[in-house]
């Protein structure tokens, strides 16, 4: 299973020598109420931006830091002239992380209009949230090397499903499932603007990623993603409600999650019941359980291809418990 990280880290190396050679750029989409959806940081980043100052969920891939960044401040730049506060981590992994240690030191720095930070802050820098398994993740056994740098730690974990902040005359509020996409996935709620930040437990761009190895499995992932549908609310007319930024690829809203969370619940129900007459893996990927939907959210190329997507959901719910 190292297997699953190492091609996390060459996906992320990948995306970055691919985007250095088309110019990346890190595109703003305002969603609503104070919240904002950064795009191209490999990972999708959500801004919360008034009077108070700024937070962020999820920092990007640290080949991108500098731009998001860059791009955080200029948005700010109208609305505040006061820091980033606080950084809240969906999960541990790099495409979501990777720019923690850079945002935490800018913290003061990064103030909308041209004022200095304070000594003291500069020193203290961000505030970073995130479930107390991130920074299981993140750091290591006594003796052994840590994976990522101490300085883009969470600085302020939390353990039990839920955790609350309030911040620019809003409360924000991080829903914990047990065992979905990772151990510690956090799903981040603004109440007031009415936009839900996923992480990986949903995305547009593929089939989810069930990391087994640091603590995933299939059936926490659907029970995420009926969590994420407890907390959005359509609007009368179907479109719209509450919005929700994925952890990767296009902005959507509830209508979305149910298509989601209907399709891996069905790809699920058809491995089990595979599973159930007796099938061994290599038959159960021969039958093809995903076929309607490979166009969708297949591949067999990549970083998470349809056979790897069906080969954790196997191991998932056959792993003994
Ligand atoms: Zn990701
Ligand atoms: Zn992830």
């Amino acid at each position: 299973m190292i297997r699953l990280l190492g091609l996390f880290l060459s996906f992320v190396a990948t995306a970055t020598i691919s985007s250095a050679q088309q110019a990346p750029e890190i595109h703003i989409l305002p969603v609503q109420g104070n919240v904002y959806m950064l795009v191209g940081a490999v990972g999708n980043i959500a801004v919360q931006v008034s009077s108070d100052g700024i937070l962020m969920v999820d920092t990007g891939s640290a080949q991108m830091t500098d731009q998001a960044l860059a791009t955080v401040k200029q948005l700010a730049k109208p609305i505040t002239n006061k820091p980033l506060r606080f950084i809240i981590n969906t999960h541990f992994h790099p495409d979501h992380t990777g720019g923690n240690q850079k945002a935490r030191a800018a913290g003061t720095t990064i103030t909308g209009g041209n004022v200095a930070g304070n000594i003291q802050d500069a020193t203290e820098g961000a505030a970073i949230f995130a479930h107390e398994n991130v920074m299981k993740r993140m750091s290591a056994p006594t003796g052994a090397q840590a994976p990522t740098p101490s300085g883009g730690w969470p600085t302020d974990t939390y353990f039990g499903d839920t955790q609350e902040l309030f911040f620019n005359g809003e409360a924000i509020q991080m829903f914990h499932p047990k065992s979905a996409h990772t151990d510690g996935d956090s799903i981040v709620f603004f109440r007031r603007s009415d936009v839900v930040l996923t992480g990986d437990i949903f995305t547009t761009t593929n089939y989810p990623i069930i990391d087994l190895q640091n603590g995933g499995s299939i059936n926490g992932l659907i029970d995420a993603l009926n969590l994420i549908l407890d907390i959005t609310i359509p609007a009368e007319k179907q479109e719209g409600g509450t919005m929700v930024i994925p952890g990767h690829g296009r902005l959507c809203d509830e209508a979305d999650v149910v298509e989601y969370r209907d399709m891996v619940t069905i790809i699920r129900d058809r491995i089990q019941d595979m599973i159930k007459k007796g099938m061994t893996l290599e038959q159960i990927k021969a039958a093809k359980p995903t076929r309607d939907y490979d166009p969708l959210y297949g591949s067999t190329t990549g970083f998470w291809t349809t056979d790897m997507f069906v080969e954790a959901v196997y191991k998932s719910l056959t792993a003994k418990k």
